[in-house]
């Protein structure tokens, strides 16, 4: 794995005529409860994607660090001190001028590779528009997008909460990522201000302005007790080897 921040633009272009998969991770600057850093999201979408990287001859790209807003029934939402969010025309506009710079640099490969639930939607914009000013110039990039969790195997899921997953929308701050966080870095967890709540209620309806209802104090959506380095190390262990299978499947000449 080779990060394109650390290389010199000479180096790039010799790396770029291996017509690597060139890996841009991003995430959030959001609250995650007490126990874990705002950076959460980024450093696991990073950590994600050098991983991925390293074993396909990848490049990684400087990760976005801000994301589209939080929102109450995924992140907690915007009432929490911390959490700095982007307009979701800023996150679009920042990934198609990244694809635009890539595409002129001759990368016919990106993978974007998203940390932030939130994010999905404005970075799949960013890649149509990017798509359509590439057609019309008739460049060709093959983008995928996708969310690291939706790899996670559902016998890895079984396992780690022990047949009674509450579903990803609720895995803010909780055993997932705690978990993750404290195999990959763990000395950025404070495992003593885990917190005791159980799990978030909420109405089946999003409410504007943010008011924070059914947001529990801690800003952990779901309980994260339980969490520890081995789960973290086999929900990781297994994401990062069903990203590997269907990137290799999907560009079969990797
Ligand atoms: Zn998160």
């Amino acid at each position: 794995m080779v990060r394109t921040d650390q290389l010199t633009w000479t180096e790039y272009v010799e790396k770029l005529e291996g017509d690597p998969l060139v890996f841009l991770p991003v995430g959030a600057h959001e609250q995650h409860g007490p126990h874990l850093p705002m950076g959460t999201d980024a450093i696991l979408a990073t950590r994600m994607a050098e991983a991925v990287a390293g074993r396909l001859h990848g490049l990684v790209l400087p990760t976005l660090t801000y994301g589209y807003k939080s929102q109450a029934r995924s992140g907690g939402g915007q009432t929490f001190p911390g959490t700095i969010s982007l307009d979701g025309q800023t996150l679009t506009a920042m990934t198609q001028d990244i694809i635009r710079e890539l595409a002129r640099h001759g990368v016919r490969r990106l993978i974007v590779l998203d940390g932030h639930y939130e994010n999905q939607w404005f970075l799949t914009e960013g890649i149509e528009l990017a798509q359509r000013e590439l057609l019309t110039s008739g460049t060709q990039m093959d983008i995928v997008r996708t969310e690291y969790w939706d790899f996670c195997p559902q016998h890895v899921l079984d396992t780690v909460f022990d047949g009674n997953f509450p579903g990803y929308d609720l895995e803010h701050a909780a055993l997932i990522e705690t978990s993750m966080m404290l195999h990959w870095q763990p000395e950025l967890v404070r495992l003593d201000a885990i917190p005791q709540d159980d799990q978030a209620h909420f109405e089946i309806f999003d409410y504007y302005p943010q008011d924070g209802a059914g947001v529990p104090a801690s800003g952990v959506l779901a309980p994260a007790r339980g969490a520890s380095a081995a789960k973290g190390q086999l929900i990781t262990d297994n994401t990062v080897e069903a990203i590997i299978q269907a990137l290799q499947a999907k560009f079969c000449d990797r």
